[in-house]
């Protein structure tokens, strides 16, 4: 992919980003690597063309099958707090949806792992990143529920749909002191949780009210 490309003009411009990242920061999103990142993944690329000058506003877009891309203040959020968990080696993203929060994390840790329930958008993320030369990313179509058992224990989680109960089988693949970060709930009570594994259990802490899309059963 070229560097123009890449780089972005008009409203996908680096300062169009920049004004991005401010808002962020006037948020609360406090993680140097985090604020970097999101000042140079070009998000416009995840999103369709006629959505490009857009893409640098704090919304979450339509990308089609009724699915949405985070909200950059989601993905910043989500990141921030997996990362407050200590270094990580291997990650489990649940929702791979545009990509985006993939080539976040992908850019942040050695491996990441990622599944997604709707084929199409699946295939696309998949191609965006190797277009993006972005290569530590394995990517699995099944149903998130299950996380990837295969490949657990995962250093962390990052759940990008809301189930209304916590899925067991996703607390039993972290490690001890691995994180999931997942929202939980649905309308007014939906809340994103961080749960750490402990030697004896497992710590649960509330971040914040959000909405996120359902975290739906079996594949699309
Ligand atoms: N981080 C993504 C979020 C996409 S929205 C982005 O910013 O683009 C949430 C995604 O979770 C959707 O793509 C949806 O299809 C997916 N999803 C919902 N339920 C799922 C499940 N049970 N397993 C895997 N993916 C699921």
């Amino acid at each position: 992919m070229s560097e123009a490309v890449l780089r972005g003009s008009g409203m996908t411009s680096l300062r169009t980003r920049k004004r991005m990242v401010e808002r962020l920061v006037a948020r609360g999103i406090r993680d140097e690597r985090v604020l970097d990142l999101m000042a140079r993944m070009p998000r416009h690329l995840f999103v369709e063309e006629a959505l490009a000058s857009r893409a640098y506003e704090d919304l979450a877009l339509p990308i089609g099958f009724g699915q949405t891309i985070s909200q950059p203040y989601m993905v910043a959020r989500m990141t921030e707090a997996l990362l407050q968990n200590g270094p990580l080696e291997r990650v489990l993203e649940v929702g791979t949806g545009s990509g985006f929060q993939t080539a976040l994390l992908a850019s942040l840790v050695p491996q990441v792992y990622s599944v997604e329930r709707i084929a199409p958008l699946l295939e696309q993320a998949r191609r965006r990143l190797t277009r993006m030369r972005i290569a530590n990313v394995r990517f699995h179509h099944s149903d998130g529920h299950w996380g990837w058992p295969e490949h657990a224990p995962f250093d962390a989680i990052l759940v990008a749909a809301a189930p209304n109960e916590i899925p067991e089988s996703l607390l039993m693949q972290l490690r001890i002191e691995g994180a999931l970060v997942i929202p939980v709930g649905s309308g007014v009570n939906q809340r994103l949780m961080r749960y750490t594994r402990t030697p004896f259990g497992f710590a649960d802490e509330t971040l914040e009210t959000v909405h996120f899309v359902p975290l739906q059963e079996g594949v699309g």
